[in-house]
């Protein structure tokens, strides 16, 4: 039988440092939501900033997810090769009056509580100084299903929360990268962390300015370290050691309160994974820290 919607899930790590494990715990976690619903799931590496990007950070985190069993559906997609679709949805956005030019400072916004001083909406920025182009959103009290948070409620504010797509320096921003490609890829579901929670209202609007169908959204609590910070590259969470994936598995497993067997420890990568699919609850998915 032919299933008309199939799911298509994604794993979209942004390469500034090497995969850690509250990476591991969000990859794992899309992973095994995609594979448990006989779904595909994709490998995107959002490189839109050269400058916060090691050179190294993209090989690391493919070595990785390899060593750590979860191979790709179909083959590896980078953002960074993506910029015609990306221009060609800014101009879309720009032609029906969803986007602007923007060259106010941060320093200016803040001072003006968020407004722009130089009426950026009404078109009246000067082209003879850099600027960004800026979503134009609406005013909307946003409620929207989380398939494991359940109803959210996301204030939005007009002019105030204007999401950049194209910053000042010529990169692409991620609210449009993200949005673009989740539709050019037919992404179904997305998985990922509790700390993206506070974009999807903005992203459902600019999902209806490109004419597209939103997916269904999951997010996960993330992993914290003992203080209390994310982890991350700013909060130096160590790499993952790729010598030891079953082990690395078992705890991302445990952190997804998935309870595996202590006898998967002993096994292999590959048998792991399989237990793991069979008995993926997503509603167990109550992160501790580690
Ligand atoms: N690239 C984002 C990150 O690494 C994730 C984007 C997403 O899943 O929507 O935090």
């Amino acid at each position: 039988m032919t299933n008309l919607h199939p799911y298509r899930g994604r794993f979209a790590p942004s390469p500034t440092g090497p995969l850690h494990f509250g990476s591991l715990v969000t990859a794992l976690a899309s992973y095994l939501e995609a594979k448990s619903q006989n779904g595909q799931w994709l490998i995107r590496i959002e490189d839109l900033d050269p400058l916060r990007e090691p050179a190294e950070a993209t090989g690391q985190i493919l070595t990785s997810l390899d060593a750590h069993g979860l191979f790709p559906s179909e083959p590896v997609q980078f953002q960074s090769r993506h910029h015609e679709a990306y221009h060609a949805a800014i101009e879309h956005l720009l032609n029906k009056g969803y986007a602007y030019c923007c060259s106010c400072s941060r320093k200016q916004l803040q001072a003006n509580f968020g407004r722009h001083p130089q009426l950026c909406r009404d078109n009246h920025t000067a082209r003879d100084k850099p600027f960004a182009i800026r979503f134009a959103l609406n005013d909307d009290q946003c409620r929207w299903h989380d398939q494991l948070l359940g109803p959210q409620h996301q204030v939005v504010q007009a002019e105030i929360d204007d999401p950049v797509l194209l910053r000042k320096e010529g990169f692409f921003a991620y609210q449009l990268a993200v949005v673009a490609d989740d539709i050019a890829q037919g992404i179904t579901h997305v998985v990922r962390g509790s700390d993206l929670l506070d974009m999807t209202a903005q992203q459902l609007q600019i999902y209806h300015a490109l004419e597209a169908t939103p997916p269904h959204w999951l997010h996960i609590p993330v992993i914290v370290n003992s203080q209390g910070q994310k982890l991350s590259k700013q909060s130096h969470a160590p790499a993952l050691d790729n010598q030891t994936p079953t082990a690395n598995l078992f705890a991302a497993l445990n952190a997804l309160n998935q309870q595996p067997p202590p006898s998967l420890q002993a096994g292999s990568v590959e048998y792991l994974l399989e237990w793991a699919c069979i008995h993926w609850k997503h509603q167990g998915a109550n992160l501790t820290s580690q």
